[in-house]
């Protein structure tokens, strides 16, 4: 059957990376979440941390595809630590 891909893009230009915590070719770790516009037809992605703070907006027609959290530090918190964590298991 076919079946019509949409496309993906960033909810925002993506995070500075610190050449100090990650060199150039270095792997590392960030949570990354996505939700579907449907209007649009996309696959809207959005780190966590971005996510928590101010939900997932679709970058096209600014629709609210996921809300933001009720307690964005706390969640902050351990997204940092588990992105360090797993990072320096790579
Ligand atoms: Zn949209």
């Amino acid at each position: 059957m076919e079946h019509e891909e949409s496309a993906a893009v960033w909810a925002g230009d993506p995070e500075r990376v610190d050449p100090d915590d990650y060199g150039p070719g270095s792997p590392f770790v960030r949570q990354i979440t996505w939700a579907p516009c449907d209007t649009c037809s996309l696959q809207v992605h959005a780190p966590v941390t971005q996510v928590v703070y101010r939900g997932l907006v679709c970058p096209r027609c600014g629709a609210e595809l996921l809300p933001a959290v009720e307690d964005p530090e706390g969640w902050l918190q351990r997204v940092l630590r588990e992105e360090d964590e797993l990072s320096e298991q790579l």
